[in-house]
């Protein structure tokens, strides 16, 4: 720590033990489970995905909004702005550069804000390559990742468990890179069959192995890979939220957001920032931007029926008494066991309640919401971002409070063709790149929902490929 300056408060949003400090200290990374212990830098608690005692790594502190961020032409901009004080192991300018430029090329797609009536504002996350707002997340991770493996002349194995979105996302923005592979794993009749499609698409360097077993069996799987001895001398990594390298570019889209809106509205107003939840990462990251100093009046945690956060919130369930994952039209929200429940805890403990407000919507709600949207204003929404609406709706009807709402459009409609088809009567507009996925060779393995079963494909794959470069 640079000591230059006393740390000071950042707000309510900050739990026990947390500080906002000048950004010109280096920020360390620390275990949720030992946050007094070992810290690492941002690099190496990006590679290693999660902490050598199961937790997850969070910064140590939180660097404050710099002056002016509101300025930034492009998200790119904003990226290169805000984050390198968080990413940078030292307070050097020429590592700060590198990874603004990494981030500024990671994020080149448009955040647009469309309004709609009664003071909601939807800001739209999915113009990325795989039309999800998780391109957000892995590109920036491919990018950052590439950078700290090429400094180090190391290679690492991306071992990622997905409900849907994320896989794509992840195999996109890493395929053709030369520092690291990428496995995914799918619940079989668990994604849609254009997720489908996206996941199993042949990509250099990435392997899809659908799971017979649920999204959860999957994350079981790639936790004890990586604690499993015959696979320690593969450097495994993940990119699900859980990864910081994921999480921390997420805090972006918030800024951007409230800027936009304040735009539109020629003023700046604290919104209520509603976001359809299901591993909660996308949660974790808004409220360490609202801890970073963004003015929100106050987060929704939207989910679908599996709502077990909601229900915690709401005082109704205890922490850690997670349920199984039920099935779900918003399928990339379909987690019983969110991982960053464990995140969230640790940095706002028991002010959570006060912070977040829990909303379950069940797929009939969901349906009808995307009917009543399109008959109100035309817009197509996915079963995801229905869920967001309808969250707000009936916290409104409630006769809760009237405030403006930041909603976040997680996914295309285009990603969901059947269930936006069921609800208004016709397909949605057919999306270019989905579309040219029909057509992609492909390239998928069925493996038994076994830890086993995954070890055994990763080192027959790491054989052959440590042939493929001699
Ligand atoms: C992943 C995903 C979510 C949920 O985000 P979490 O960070 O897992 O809470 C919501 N909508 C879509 C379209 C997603 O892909």
């Amino acid at each position: 720590m640079s000591g230059a300056a006393a740390p000071r408060s950042a707000g309510p949003y900050l739990g026990p033990g947390y500080a906002a400090e000048p950004a010109r200290a280096p920020v360390r990374y620390v275990s949720t489970r030992d946050p007094l212990g070992e810290a690492v830098t941002f690099g190496e608690a990006m590679l290693r995905g999660l902490a050598p005692d199961g937790g997850l790594y969070l910064p140590r502190h939180v660097v404050p909004l710099p002056e002016r961020w509101e300025d930034a032409p492009t998200p790119g901009a904003l990226a290169a702005h805000v984050l390198p004080p968080w990413m940078s192991a030292e307070d050097d300018a020429r590592e700060r550069a590198e990874v603004a430029t990494a981030l500024a090329s990671a994020l080149d797609f448009p955040w647009p804000v469309t309004e709609l009536p009664g003071e909601r504002y939807l800001l739209e996350l999915f113009h990325g390559p795989t039309a999800a707002f998780k391109d957000v997340g892995a590109r920036s991770l491919a990018r950052l990742m590439d950078r700290e493996l090429e400094r180090r002349g190391e290679r690492a194995w991306i071992v990622v468990a997905t409900s849907g979105d994320t896989g794509s996302a992840v195999a996109d923005a890493f395929a053709g890179s030369r520092y690291a592979r990428v496995a995914l794993l799918y619940p079989e009749g668990g994604v849609s069959e254009v997720q489908e499609r996206q996941l199993v698409a042949r990509r250099a360097g990435v392997r899809a192995y659908r799971v017979r077993g649920t999204f959860d069996d999957c994350q079981r799987m790639v936790k004890a890979a990586f604690s499993d001895e015959a696979l320690a001398e593969l450097r495994l990594s993940s990119a699900n939220s859980i990864n910081v390298g994921r999480l921390l570019p997420q805090a972006l889209y918030y800024l951007w957001g409230a800027r936009e809106v304040a735009r539109l509205r020629g003023e700046r107003t604290a919104l209520r920032v509603v976001v359809p939840s299901g591993n909660l990462g996308n949660l974790t990251a808004g409220m360490m931007a609202a801890a970073a100093g963004l003015d929100v009046a106050g987060f929704v945690a939207a989910h679908n029926a599996n709502d077990y956060f909601a229900r915690y919130v709401r005082g109704e369930a205890g922490a850690y008494r997670f349920d199984p994952s039920v099935p779900t039209l918003s399928n990339a929200m379909d987690v019983g066991a969110p991982s960053n429940f464990e995140r969230l805890l640790a940095l706002f403990g028991d002010r959570l309640p006060a912070l977040v407000r829990g909303v379950g919507v069940d797929d009939d709600a969901t349906v009808r919401r995307i009917r009543s949207t399109f008959d109100e204003s035309g817009i197509l929404v996915c079963p995801h971002t229905a869920v967001g609406l309808e969250a707000l709706a009936q916290l409104r009807s409630g006769g809760h409070d009237q405030i403006p709402a930041l909603l976040l459009a997680t996914a295309h409609p285009a990603k969901f063709p059947e269930v936006v088809a069921g609800a208004v009567g016709k397909a949605p507009p057919p999306h270019e790149r989905l579309e040219a996925l029909r057509t992609a060779e492909r390239r998928v393995e069925g493996l038994a929902a076994d830890p086993t079963a995954l070890r055994g494909a990763l080192l027959a794959w790491a054989e052959r490929d440590d042939d493929e470069r001699r």
